[in-house]
């Protein structure tokens, strides 16, 4: 079996934090687990197993990704080409999986990092649609909160956030918001909540 990423080297037998017998590539580190260890390791799991959330945004975890990374790779057992689903963090990695064997290949320290991010026990999910919207729109938030900080100071964005926060579980949180827009709007006037028509 051929390291999907360095094509000319041969893979040889490993095992993964002693969880079950992958396939690991000596030249790039890269580590392929077939489907049946992963899903026999997943069924063997008595902790539930639940879908993971996202990882949450403060985490800032330091990885040197791969080279190898973005390197477009075949399935080393059907030689399909890898669907890549992308991970987002400061550095953004992706991890493959064979559409057709759905065995799975980590670059070099991808594993490490899915287990730190509680993501390893069900990697399958972050190839759903479902997953990759709700990363992508976390993404925009994080982007727009950046952009609202670089404004306004983080101190007082901080305390936009936390009210922000409150207002959206609030039944009534847009009252709150209508008020903040009248007065910061400026030259609107107040709404005597009296007045008769
Ligand atoms: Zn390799
Ligand atoms: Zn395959």
């Amino acid at each position: 079996m051929q390291c999907p990423k360095c094509r000319t080297v041969s893979l040889v037998d490993g095992s993964l934090s002693d969880k079950f017998a992958v396939k690991s590539c000596q030249e790039c580190k890269g580590t392929w687990i077939p489907a049946n260890e992963y899903e026999g390791w997943q069924a063997r799991q008595t902790y539930n197993q639940t879908v993971s959330d996202l990882p949450p945004d403060s985490l800032d975890i330091q990885f040197v990704k791969s080279p190898f990374d973005t390197k477009a790779a075949l399935c080393p057992e059907c030689q399909r080409y890898l669907s890549r689903a992308k991970v987002n963090l400061k550095t953004p990695f992706y991890v493959e999986r064979c559409p057709q064997c759905r065995g799975i290949w980590c670059d070099k320290g991808e594993w490490d990092i899915l287990e730190r991010l509680g993501l390893h026990t069900t990697i399958e999910q972050l190839f759903t649609n479902e997953w990759q919207t709700k990363a992508r729109e976390r993404q925009l938030w994080e982007k727009e909160r950046q952009a609202t900080a670089d404004k306004l100071g983080s101190e007082l964005a901080f305390q936009v956030f936390e009210l922000a926060e409150r207002l959206a579980n609030h039944p009534n949180g847009d009252f709150g918001v209508a008020y903040l827009m009248r007065r910061v709007a400026g030259n609107v006037q107040p709404q005597n909540p009296k007045s008769e028509r």
